[in-house]
């Protein structure tokens, strides 16, 4: 079939804190001589951890893999107090890649634990960022996924609740969680500004916009990569029909036939290398024709840390 064409969500693909953790991640390469290793996937995305490893960064899921004296890169989902101490003991040379969004969110339990409330994470039990952000304050913090888990959640004192969330959370999902806790702890104490980030926000705008117009959305990501997760239950909740597209060869798993529009986006941590491989396939089945649509203008970005400036 001829004439058909791609819708693309934008913005889609890096935000600003994936962008910081690569260009940290290669500044480092090129400034260290020594080995580097790297704690966790920088980014939750296959394609970007193997070009880092191809080029000489080892990636461990545990401190104690990384040589004493070393130097590692945290990644952009954060680390907890526990991981930095350990780091510490190890006398590691520490790069740190943590988004500043995450870091936000790092402060506000730190904060309402201090002033000894009971702290709802809204969020995905062992993400790397949940577990980062339940760290700060593990006496504190309960990790509810849900509004099942937020109705039977138990705090402390009633009177003395918190709430904060993972960044890449649907806001939809997130609020409904966070209504069932007002309505249980009415003096329920939030951030002022939502910590569902920018980025997450507008790919969700973005892809709903994209979901009016056509019946199938293509969201180009890691199966691990949270907010990418998110961006399919959106297009879902939405009325289209949203397939994760984590390989080129995914594609030719979803039916094509008789489609002459289909809608594209991709997670914060899906490079443009990967949407471009895929915009290529999908012309070669003759979607050649582009049409975008905007939620919202990005202009994010965040200075390198002291020490790689
Ligand atoms: S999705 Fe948001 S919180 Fe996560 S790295 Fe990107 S900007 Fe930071």
């Amino acid at each position: 079939m001829k004439n058909r064409k791609v819708v693309i969500a934008n913005p889609h693909g890096f935000c600003a804190g994936v962008r910081h953790a690569v260009e940290i991640a290669g500044v480092a390469l090129q400034r260290t001589a020594e080995p580097l290793y790297a704690l966790n996937e920088i980014v939750h995305n296959r394609e970007v951890v193997e070009s880092f490893r191809s080029r000489g960064i080892t990636f461990v899921r545990d401190l104690s893999e990384v040589p004493s004296g070393r130097t590692v890169l945290f990644s952009a989902h954060g680390v907890s107090p526990t991981i930095r101490a350990a780091a510490a003991e190890r006398q590691l040379k520490v790069i740190d890649a943590t988004c500043p969004f995450v870091t936000k969110v790092h402060k506000e339990v730190i904060r309402y634990a201090t002033q000894g409330y009971s702290i709802v994470l809204i969020g995905h039990k062992g993400h790397d960022e949940v577990v980062g952000i339940a760290g700060e304050a593990p006496d504190h913090v309960t990790v509810v996924e849900n509004c099942a888990d937020a109705r039977v959640f138990t705090p402390r004192n009633r009177q003395h609740v918190a709430v904060v969330t993972q960044t890449t959370l649907s806001a939809a999902e997130a609020g409904a969680v966070i209504e069932v806790l007002r309505q249980r702890f009415p003096g329920l104490e939030a951030p002022q500004t939502s910590d569902i980030c920018y980025a997450t926000t507008n790919r969700q705008e973005a892809v709903r916009l994209v979901a009016a117009r056509v019946g199938d959305i293509l969201v180009l990501g890691a199966a691990n990569s949270s907010n990418t997760r998110r961006l399919v239950e959106v297009a879902n909740a939405a009325g289209a029909r949203g397939h994760l597209v984590s390989e080129l060869g995914d594609i030719e798993q979803i039916e094509l036939e008789g489609i002459e529009a289909i809608g594209l986006t991709a997670g914060a941590s899906t490079p443009q290398t990967f949407v471009k491989r895929v915009l290529l396939r999908l012309a070669e089945k003759g979607f050649e024709e582009i049409e975008e649509v905007e939620s919202a203008h990005e202009n994010i970005t965040f200075p390198l840390p002291a020490g790689l400036r």
